[in-house]
């Protein structure tokens, strides 16, 4: 049977970036011991309290369809949270619960985009961007920001992309590069979005993970409010991921059309899991710095590490839990590095390829294991890519 071109065309190329990472699960399955720091997954696992109160809601009948926006808890605590971190007035209705930040990027886009449109995007981008963009049926258009300047989007590059596309999509606090976009970046990006009519997706989900300068959210700049839609998670500021729970937060109008979206699709999130991301979110800002502390730590120590040498480069780790390293200096670029990284000391990072041109002869390291497992790694990593030059 024939599939839909919808479907069929969804990776573009065919390749999702992903081949290091399959290798090196490969050869873990082959019995090898390899050191991953590949995926953005935290090393911890779900608190127990949070796993305490979804008991408590699973066990109190909190299993049956939940209501299709979210509970009217959830939607009222993100609301809150939005507004008490960004001065924006917002409410239940400017919320509606998704199976985590993906589902919504896809609700954001679908609501924003018409088939044929042009969605423009940042290089580089989380791996799941050009498809998602894809399965909505919009045609994704890169834009490349530079790694000399530490990858923090130009107005200008933007600008002249801009005419006839319908939504911009932005992440920051960034993956892969670890880039914080600073005021002056959003303020440009704002400016590019209001003079070519633009939605701005604004995907937030490393919001927590800030370790050096601010978040900002740039549907708190002026006029910003009604073409902005935030895509938020549980899943990396709670070390939640398997849970399934994220938001987008917009216009109420825009809501109203993404409930009916949700009807037709996900039907909703599960109630016990939202209720204990509503005992999660409850717990304050200091449970999310515990949970962001590891990457904290990790991102001091390979600082450290690279200091002391001169192969490969660092953009500055702003953010999130990944190092962007740049391995130009070897000659190699970002996938043979990789390659030859697993192959010689069984250490596994991601290609910068993998997330688009602008980051080839990099390489995207997450701090997603022990301290001394990281540090042990990284040297490694440098002392290799040392060899390498002649
Ligand atoms: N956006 C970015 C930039 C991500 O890195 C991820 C996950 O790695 C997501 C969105 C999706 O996260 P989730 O669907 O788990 O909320």
């Amino acid at each position: 049977m024939k599939l839909s071109q919808r479907i069929s065309g969804l990776l573009g190329d065919g390749s999702d970036g992903w081949e290091v990472f399959i290798k090196a699960r490969e050869m873990i399955k082959d019995g090898i011991d390899v050191v991953e720091l590949t995926i953005g997954e935290h090393d911890i696992r779900t608190a127990a309290p949070i796993l305490q109160d979804m008991h408590k809601a699973a066990m109190g009948g909190h299993t049956g369809y939940a209501a299709v926006p979210g509970t009217d808890a959830l939607r009222q605590t993100v609301a809150k949270r939005v507004q008490e971190r960004t001065g924006v007035p917002t409410g239940p209705q400017n919320v509606l619960i998704t199976p985590g930040g993906q589902a919504a990027l896809f609700a954001a886009h679908m609501v924003a985009c018409d088939a044929g449109e042009t969605a423009l995007y940042l290089d580089p981008f989380y791996a799941t961007y050009p498809g998602t963009l894809r399965g909505v049926g919009a045609i994704p258009k890169a834009i490349e920001t530079r790694a000399e300047d530490a990858f923090q989007p130009r107005t200008g590059d933007i600008d002249a992309c801009a005419a006839g596309a319908r939504s911009l999509l932005i992440n920051t606090p960034n993956n892969p590069t670890g880039t914080v976009y600073s005021r002056e970046t959003l303020e440009g990006i704002a400016d590019v979005c209001k003079a070519h009519d633009l939605w701005l997706i604004s995907d937030e989900v490393y919001d927590t993970q800030v370790w050096d300068g601010e978040h900002i959210s740039p549907r708190a700049l002026p006029d910003m409010a009604q073409r902005t839609l935030v895509v938020g998670s549980m899943s990396k500021s709670h070390a939640m991921t398997g849970s399934r729970c994220g938001w987008v937060v917009g216009p109420a109008e825009v809501i109203e059309s993404l409930i009916n979206l949700a009807t037709h699709t996900t039907y909703g999130v599960a109630g016990f899991i939202q209720d204990a991301s509503d005992f999660a979110l409850n717990q304050g800002p200091a449970f999310e710095e515990d949970v962001a502390a590891p990457f904290r730590r990790r991102r001091a120590l390979g600082q450290e590490i690279l200091e002391h040498q001169s192969t490969v480069g660092l953009t500055p780790a702003q953010g999130a839990m990944y190092m962007m390293l740049d391995i130009r200096a070897t000659g190699m670029s970002g996938e043979a590095f990789a390659y030859a990284l697993l192959e010689a000391h069984h250490i596994a990072v991601m290609p910068g390829e993998s997330f688009g041109a602008a980051a080839a002869g990099h390489i995207r390291v997450a701090m997603t294991i022990e301290d001394g497992a990281f540090v042990q790694a990284l040297e490694t990593l440098c002392e290799f890519a040392n060899t390498l030059i002649v």
